[in-house]
């Protein structure tokens, strides 16, 4: 990890700069692969990964990662996952709860855009309605998946659902997988810098490929 990382990370795992902070375990900062490579982006750590200190490691992690696994690319060697919020959200009661707005913009604002800064990815890719909010919250994620959003943000951000979606959501499945097999394209197509987001056409291009796998093979 790069110095400046390494001290944004620091600063991270010790804010106490929001109300959130009463109901973590500990901060989640995410997991960096390589600069200038892809990074995922989440919601908020959940109970496991307030318990662990990591990003997406329930069942929705398993689900990401076997999607990495699917186009060849794993957690850290070559991907970075990040949430948008660094701390778990609870309710009164102690369950997960969505974040506000107020949360996401501060917290996402304060850290994740220092975050994407300093490793410079190629391409973002948005998990779910709340990450998206983030980059843009006049558009929704059932009508932008699977594709890059038309947006002022610095980065060519691509949209797709949150894992948790999928898992109760199984016949999005097949269109899932075709996200991933478009967001690796898009990506090598960028390594070798003949990709153009202005002359994309994501979802026209993206072909209904492979058979479809049961829900038993992403666990
Ligand atoms: N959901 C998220 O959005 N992020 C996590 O880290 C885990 C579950």
């Amino acid at each position: 990890m790069n110095e400046k990382l390494e001290d944004l990370t620091k600063e991270i795992v010790k804010c106490e700069a929001c109300n959130l902070k009463l109901g973590r375990t500990q901060v989640v900062p995410g997991i960096y692969g390589p600069k200038n490579s892809l990074c995922f982006v989440g919601e908020a750590p959940g109970y496991y990964e307030d318990q662990k200190g990591l990003p997406f490691v329930g069942r929705s992690g398993k689900l990401l990662d076997k999607m990495l696994e699917g186009i060849g690319l794993a957690r850290e060697k070559d991907v970075c996952i990040l949430n948008v919020i660094k701390c778990r959200p609870t309710t009164t009661e102690g369950n997960n709860r969505t974040p506000t707005e107020t949360e996401l913009r501060f917290c996402g604002e304060r850290w994740l855009n220092k975050q994407l800064k300093l490793l410079s990815p190629l391409l973002v890719v948005t998990l779910g309605g709340i990450a998206l909010k983030f980059f843009n919250p006049k558009v929704s994620v059932t009508k932008s998946a699977g594709n890059i959003l038309d947006s002022e943000s610095e980065y060519d951000v691509f949209v797709t659902y949150h894992p948790a979606y999928i898992l109760r959501n199984y016949n999005l499945m097949e269109e899932y997988n075709n996200h991933f097999d478009r967001i690796k394209q898009i990506y090598n197509q960028k390594k070798k810098g003949n990709f153009s987001s202005k002359t994309d056409n994501t979802e026209k291009e993206v072909k209904k490929k492979g058979e479809q796998k049961s829900i038993t093979d992403y666990f």
